[in-house]
């Protein structure tokens, strides 16, 4: 793994995501090795011919100044990396960040496929509009590795949601992205509802390499899914996404928790925007 220190302009940037006003992303590249990641483009923008995945820069600040007013605004670490990447053990900036904002009146979220977190846990706790979610799609540690393979294991995800829980941080659950016909969102939100205070839920949505990539994985893996999956990814066949949208409609009905869609693709929901937010039961 490259490591570099890199300067950024300012540690906030405005957002179009459909959930977040500002973004801030302490690290630039990631060092989780999702198979399907969603943030591989952003080697664009960097200086490095290194594959994404194998560098990572740590950002400094030409300025810390924030937006003059934050005050109901949300703010979401990360985006285009795992704010609690294994190099935040060495390094602290995602906890120089939420030092920054912890005053700034805005809605801190917090999204990590790590339990790294934890080490901050005093800091979070004194944060006072403050959510901390763990993404997870799965309860299969073989089926993680094979996908997240520099992320932490399901079982230290469970466990760091749980202990944030217990220690009355407010915690969500994303699961994300859903793998057709192998994540089991039901299972998933039995073990991990007692410990969440909104369960949301985002499909795989396919994209350059990694749609061939994850498509030789499924042959090899599960062939039986194969045709299925070369529908939904070669043929545009969104029939799968309509039904698991109704299908997490009907099961919001049985947790006390909201559930909170963030389904891809604009043809899914008519209407829709690319990436879009549908709740079910206030969130
Ligand atoms: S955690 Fe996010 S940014 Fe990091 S590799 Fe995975 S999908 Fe990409």
């Amino acid at each position: 793994m490259k490591v570099s220190q890199t300067t950024a302009k300012s540690i906030l940037v405005k957002s179009n995501l459909p959930a977040s006003d500002f973004v801030a992303n302490p690290y630039s590249g990631c060092p989780h090795h999702c198979r399907y990641c969603y943030a591989s483009f952003m080697k664009r923008f960097t200086k490095h011919e290194e594959e994404w995945g194998t560098f990572i820069d740590i950002k400094e600040y030409e300025s810390k100044k924030l937006p003059s007013n934050l005050s109901g605004k949300t703010i979401l670490l990360s985006s285009v990396t795992d704010p609690y990447n294994p190099f935040e053990a060495k390094y602290h900036k995602s906890r120089e960040v939420l030092q920054l904002l912890a005053n700034s009146k805005a809605h801190i979220e917090i999204l990590s496929k790590s339990d790294l977190m934890l080490k901050d846990i005093d800091l979070l706790k004194s944060i006072p509009d403050l959510s901390v979610g763990i993404s997870l799609n799965t309860l299969d540690d073989v089926f993680r590795k094979d996908m997240e393979s520099g992320a932490a294991s399901v079982q230290r995800r469970l466990k760091a949601l749980e202990t944030l829980h217990r220690e009355g941080i407010k915690t969500y659950l994303f699961i994300s992205p859903i793998f057709p016909y192998i994540t089991n969102i039901r299972a998933i939100c039995d073990m991990v509802s007692p410990y969440a205070d909104m369960i949301c839920f985002e499909n795989l949505n396919l994209k350059g390499s990694a749609k061939q990539d994850i498509l030789n994985y499924i042959s090899e893996k599960y062939p039986q899914y194969l045709k299925r999956y070369k529908d939904i990814y070669l043929k545009g066949d969104i029939s799968y996404w309509r039904e698991m949208e109704e299908n997490i409609k009907t099961m919001s009905a049985d947790y006390k928790v909201p559930f909170v869609s963030y389904f891809y693709h604009n043809k899914i929901r008519k209407g829709g925007k690319n990436h879009d937010k549908v709740s079910w039961k206030k969130a």
